[in-house]
């Protein structure tokens, strides 16, 4: 979109505010052009590469299979950064929000959704969103930019530095899963989420397997098979509405890309099969998209992909021109499909109650600093 700023993905040694650049975020070839630099021998690259993203190292002296010299040069001109929290808020659930702040001063949220023995990540990639789905509160937000790979990465290593879980554990334990299904579009910074998914996936580093990962779009229908090709991951898409008319109404993006191309693309999507199916977000809303006649339309809509289907009550928050549908509607619509031989699970709100469920994101912190600079005023 042309609104959305592109952040430069390899950062200078010195940044242009004069703070050390920070290493997070670079990916293998990246890390051994750091080692030139410094007139290293490549291979001291991998072992940099270990300390940052298998160990979760952000001091070098820690590093001891690096040479004290070396150790002190790195010092010197780099910092193995996390983004700066601001809020750390814990759900009576026990999800986690935190609103990071970046160099720029921009914002956004992260939010770590535990279950008994796992736990996703939801992740952010971008500020904002240009995508202005009417039910989304990230889309009333005027300013947008793409977060950079480094800054995208980084909310996954803070959350394992809170959850305490490096060295990085094999499987994972509260950070097993990620979902890119945070604020912004991903498909609409491509080039910084694959960078910094690779970067994630790498079985040497943070080491979470893509079939781990799902990137969730509204329809961005040209970089949905690249996405596919290029990293493998898990898709969900974000569909809401079954005909075009209240598709156009509710996520605008269906007017470049309708309904029917999406389904073509989904059709096409690599790697598919009944044990990798694609997931149909539906966000349930009174009296917009929530009759039998829809249930029906939706389950001829899929018919022919492997599909899963996630119910999403609508979550409400200040001015939102929506109700969610009754429990009845959503258990009816929901029973509808799984007579038709699809899973439809209704997703449980997690963390309401401190704005981090799905659509609620960034605007807690808006209201908070609204009220802190009335409290200030007082
Ligand atoms: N832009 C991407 C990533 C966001 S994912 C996408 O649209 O898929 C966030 C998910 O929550 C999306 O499915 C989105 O449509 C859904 N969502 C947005 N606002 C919501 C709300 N108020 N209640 C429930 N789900 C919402």
């Amino acid at each position: 979109m042309s609104t959305a700023v592109h952040a430069t993905s390899f950062a200078p040694p010195v940044t242009a505010t004069g703070a050390a650049a920070n290493l997070v975020g670079l990916d293998r070839t990246e890390l051994e052009a750091v080692m030139t630099e410094l007139d290293q021998p490549k291979f001291r690259a991998r072992q940099l590469w270990h300390w940052i993203y298998h160990r979760g190292a952000t001091d070098f002296d820690a590093m001891t299979t690096l040479a004290k010299e070396l150790r002190a040069l790195l010092a010197d001109r780099y910092v193995v950064g996390r983004p700066t929290v601001t809020v750390d808020r814990q759900s009576i659930d026990g999800t986690r929000k935190w609103l990071l702040k970046f160099d720029d001063a921009q914002e956004v949220e992260c939010v770590h959704i535990p279950e008994e023995d796992r736990g996703a990540l939801c992740v952010s990639s971008q500020v904002g969103c240009t995508l202005t789905c009417k039910f989304c509160h990230t889309g009333t937000q005027r300013l947008v930019r793409n977060l950079s790979a480094a800054e995208i990465v980084g909310q996954v290593m803070l959350a394992r530095d809170a959850l305490g879980e490096w060295p990085s554990p094999p499987d994972g334990r509260q950070l097993s899963n990620i979902v890119m299904m945070g604020m912004g579009e991903p498909l609409y910074n491509y080039e910084n989420v694959a960078k910094a998914l690779k970067i994630v996936m790498d079985h040497e580093g943070i080491a979470i397997s893509k079939r781990r990962i799902t990137l969730s779009t509204a329809g961005v229908v040209p970089m949905i098979e690249r996405a596919g090709k290029e990293l493998g991951v898990n898709l969900a898409i974000s569909l809401h509405a079954v005909t075009d008319e209240i598709r156009d109404a509710i996520v605008p993006i269906n007017k470049k890309y309708p309904i029917a191309e999406l389904m073509r693309a989904c059709r096409d999507y690599p790697g598919l099969s009944n044990a990798r199916r694609i997931t149909f977000e539906y966000v349930m809303l009174k009296g917009v998209n929530d009759t039998p006649e829809d249930a029906r339309a939706l389950i001829k809509l899929i018919e022919d992909v492997p599909a899963k289907v996630n119910l999403i009550p609508f979550n409400a928050w200040p001015g939102a021109p929506f109700e969610c549908s009754t429990p009845e509607t959503i258990e009816r619509f929901s029973q509808m499909l799984f007579d038709a031989g699809y899973a439809a699970p209704v997703r449980t709100p997690r963390g309401r109650d401190i704005m981090a469920a799905c659509g609620q994101l960034k605007s807690e912190s808006i209201r908070e600093r609204a009220s802190a600079r009335a409290a200030a005023a007082t």
